[in-house]
């Protein structure tokens, strides 16, 4: 399929994230012609994902059409299609929809969930990296505490009225602080019949301590929060499996829980056909210092897929959206200084800093020269988060969202509007 009305030369684009939007943005006007390829129509948001799967925030507000992002960039055509293969030696991809030619391919998947290549995990745990995803996981959680409501059988009560979250990373622990508060604030309200102090929260983390990439004071004081909370906080735990009842956890520990929010890690989204690409750890692909794939001359990789090693970051650059937007950006001037046969210029990632949050008033910030903690870190995170979401009404719409939540202590979005049905997930996985 042609996708081109110019001569320029044509560059496409797999992926409408933090980095592909901003690479497409720096080409605006430029003397190419551009195609944005997603299997969605919409751009996610995930650092709020945590905040729709658990009641706060409608999924519209977390989502932007990519076609309004770019509805006056000229030079842009955009398609939903899934990217099925990608054949260098053609300079072509293989989409659901149709080929696609190019003369500069740039890709930007980002991540998928990793199960570490265990499969009943992966079958009976909830991941949380689409819009979709997050819905499940809202259906599932409200789904057992209705469920819990008529159950006779104690063990099989206590299950429904179980939530394990693993991975104590940034998403693990705002999961498992907004569940906490939607448990001590609305859940008990909302289920009089049900003794809420008997619906149980466990974070499990693997390494020392959750925030593991935080200084020790962040974790620290995230730990405290979430346990002065209600969280089971459960560091140094390596969870072995999950059969949809019992979570087994170092060897022969175990928890029954009817609910299981997998955050404990990513890999890259890869599609098939590079084969002389090097794949390093998580999935990632390896690039030079200006993000062309190494082994390729006209295939760029950047964001979550990216493994880029420097003299600053030795082994890669962090899996978070500043790096994908600013790698976006700088290969945007990149891709014309190529065309225009100039050296490209080496990435230097300007590294702002970290932030979680764990509940109201509650969240750690680590700047490079200042670390703080509590309600003022909780308002940074706010500004921060609101300041990158996309389009205007998505901003005044989650901080109307916010507000409403901080002064009636509620979440207005707990509805079960599609009931996730596991069985039928597990034929969708066998079909797949
Ligand atoms: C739950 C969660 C919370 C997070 N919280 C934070 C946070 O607080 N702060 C932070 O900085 N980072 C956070 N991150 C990480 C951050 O979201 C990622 O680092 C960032 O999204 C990476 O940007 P990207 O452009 O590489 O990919 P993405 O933003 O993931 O975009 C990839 C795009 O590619 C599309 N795509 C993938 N495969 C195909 C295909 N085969 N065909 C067509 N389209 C395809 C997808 O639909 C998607 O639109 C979080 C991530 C998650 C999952």
């Amino acid at each position: 399929m042609d996708n081109n009305h110019t001569t320029f030369p044509k560059v496409i684009i797999i992926g409408g994230g933090f980095g592909g939007i901003q690479l497409a943005k720096k080409l605006n006007k430029k003397e190419v012609d551009v195609l944005m390829l997603d299997r969605h129509n919409y751009h996610t948001f995930q650092p709020l994902l945590y905040q729709v799967a658990t009641g706060g925030l409608e999924p519209d507000s977390i989502a932007f059409p990519l076609r309004k992002v770019f509805k006056s960039q000229k030079n842009l055509n955009f398609r939903v299609a899934d990217v099925l293969e990608i054949k260098p030696d053609e300079n072509k991809v293989i989409t659901d929809i149709g080929d696609y030619s190019y003369d500069y391919l740039v890709i930007a998947t980002g991540s998928e969930t990793n199960f570490f290549g265990q499969t009943e995990i992966e079958h009976f745990s909830m991941p949380m990296k689409t819009v979709p995803e997050a819905l499940n996981l809202r259906s599932l959680l409200l789904q057992n505490l209705e469920e819990a409501l008529v159950e006779q059988d104690a063990v099989r009560k206590e299950a429904l009225l179980t939530f394990v979250v693993v991975g104590g990373g940034p998403t693990g622990v705002e999961t498992a602080g907004a569940l906490a508060e939607l448990r001590n604030h609305v859940l008990i309200s909302d289920y009089p019949e049900l003794d809420i102090k008997t619906l149980r929260i466990f974070l499990i983390e693997g390494s020392p301590r959750v925030l593991e990439p935080f200084s020790e004071q962040a974790s620290a004081k995230a730990k405290e929060f979430l346990e002065n909370m209600g969280v089971v906080v459960m560091e140094q735990t390596r969870v072995n499996g999950y059969d949809g009842k019992i979570i087994t956890y170092d060897t022969d520990k175990t928890i029954n829980t009817k609910a299981v929010i997998w955050s404990a890690g990513v890999k890259g989204a890869i599609i098939p056909g590079l084969e002389k690409a090097e794949i390093v750890r998580g999935g990632r692909i390896k690039t030079t210092t200006y993000n062309k794939i190494i082994g390729y001359n006209n295939v760029y990789a950047i964001g979550d897929l990216a493994y880029m090693e420097t003299k600053d970051f030795p082994h890669g650059h962090p899996g978070v959206a500043q790096t994908a937007i600013q790698q976006g950006q700088q290969l945007g001037d990149n891709l014309i200084r190529i065309i225009n046969n100039e050296q490209p210029k080496d990435f230097d990632y300007y590294d702002k800093g970290s932030m979680a949050t764990v509940g109201r008033n509650k969240a750690v910030v680590d700047l490079k020269y200042w670390k703080f903690q509590g309600f003022f870190a909780w308002l940074t995170w706010m500004f921060v988060h609101l300041l990158f979401l996309v389009g205007f009404r998505n901003k005044a719409v989650t901080l109307m969202n916010w507000i409403i939540n901080y002064f009636s202590y509620d979440r207005g979005t707990r509805v079960i509007i599609r009931k996730f049905n596991r069985e039928l997930m597990k034929e969708e996985m066998i079909a797949k």
